[in-house]
C-alpha cells in the first residue's frame, strides 16, 4: 500500500517536472521575439507583402491574396504587440490588397495609407468601408516610423472625379502604384509595387530617382512590363527582389527580366525560393 503512494507520489512529480518545461520552453521561445530592425520581404505566395519595422512600430506595405500573412507576421511581431501603426495598400488589385483584411480583422491597425485611384473591385469596397481611419497618400507625402522617414515618389496627384476617387494616371492600375524610397539600415530600398516601365521612364527623366539603390522591390512580380534595362542601369540595385508565387499563372518572374538582372550583375532573390527575404 505504501509503496502504491509513492509511486503515484512520483508520477504526479514528474507530470508536474515535464509540465513546467514546456511552460519554460514556451516562455523563452515568446520571449526569443524581440522587436528587431527589419525589412522582411514576405513569402505569401503570388502577392505582394513586406514588413517594415521599427522597434515596435510597424509599416505594412500589401498583404498578399490571402490568409498567409497571418502566418508570417508573428515570426517577426513581439507576441504581445498586436498593434500595426500603418497599413499601406499600393493599388487596389487583390494579390495586393485582400491579406490586408485578414490582417484589419486580426490586429489593431493606426491607419490605413492607400492612393485613392478610382477602381471596381468588392475587396477594394470593403477595405474602403472598414472603420480603421484612412489617408489618402501620394508623391510628395512621407510616413514616419520614429526617425525613419519613407518618401511616397509616385504617383503624383490625379484629379478628384465626381466620385470622389481619382482618375487612373493611364488607365493601367499597376502604373497607379505607390512607389516608395528610404534609407534604412544603411541600405537604400526602393518599393515598386507593380508600377511599369512608363512610370520607370518618368522618374528617370525628372530626376526622382538617381545614385545607386541596395535593395529593389522589383516592379510587378519581375514581370518583363517592369524592370527596363534603362531603369535598371540608372539605379544600380545590388539586390531585385521578385515576389511571386511558384507556379504562378502569370509566368513571373518572366525570364527576359532575370536574364537583364544577369547581364547588368543584379543578384536576384524570388520569395517562392528563398522564403521570407529578411534585411537586417
Ligand atoms: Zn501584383
Amino acid at each position: 500500500m505504501k509503496i502504491t503512494t509513492l509511486k503515484k507520489l512520483n508520477l504526479s512529480l514528474i507530470s508536474i517536472l515535464q509540465f513546467s518545461l514546456w511552460v519554460i520552453i514556451f516562455l523563452v521561445y515568446l520571449l526569443s521575439v524581440k522587436p528587431s530592425d527589419i525589412v522582411v520581404f514576405l513569402n505569401v505566395g503570388q502577392g505582394d507583402a513586406i514588413l517594415i519595422q521599427k522597434g515596435e512600430i510597424q509599416l505594412l506595405v500589401d498583404g498578399g491574396n490571402g490568409k498567409e500573412i497571418l502566418y508570417e507576421l508573428p515570426k517577426y511581431m513581439p507576441f504581445y504587440d498586436r498593434h500595426i501603426e500603418y497599413l499601406l495598400l499600393t493599388h487596389p488589385h487583390d494579390d495586393h490588397l485582400v491579406g490586408l483584411l485578414h490582417v484589419l480583422e486580426s490586429y489593431d491597425i493606426g491607419e490605413i495609407l492607400y492612393y485613392p485611384v478610382c477602381y471596381e473591385n468588392n475587396n477594394y469596397e470593403t477595405l474602403l468601408s472598414n472603420s480603421t481611419k484612412k489617408r489618402g497618400v501620394s508623391a510628395g507625402d512621407t510616413i514616419s516610423l520614429d526617425s525613419l522617414e519613407i518618401d511616397i515618389i509616385w504617383p503624383r496627384e490625379g484629379d478628384s472625379t465626381a466620385e470622389n476617387c481619382i482618375k487612373s494616371w493611364n488607365g493601367n492600375i499597376n502604373n497607379d502604384s505607390l512607389v516608395l524610397q528610404f534609407e534604412y539600415l544603411n541600405k537604400k530600398f526602393i518599393l515598386m509595387g507593380d508600377a511599369e516601365k512608363e512610370v520607370e521612364s518618368i522618374l528617370i527623366s525628372e530626376g526622382v530617382v538617381s545614385g545607386k539603390y541596395d535593395i529593389l522591390k522589383a516592379g510587378h512580380h519581375c514581370s518583363k512590363t517592369s524592370n527596363s534595362e534603362t531603369f535598371l542601369k540608372v539605379i544600380t540595385p545590388g539586390y531585385a527582389i521578385c515576389s511571386c508565387g511558384e507556379g504562378n499563372k502569370f509566368g513571373h518572374p518572366s525570364s527576359e527580366t532575370l536574364n537583364i538582372f544577369d547581364s547588368l550583375a543584379v543578384q536576384y532573390l524570388v520569395t517562392y525560393e528563398q522564403g521570407n527575404i529578411q534585411i537586417k
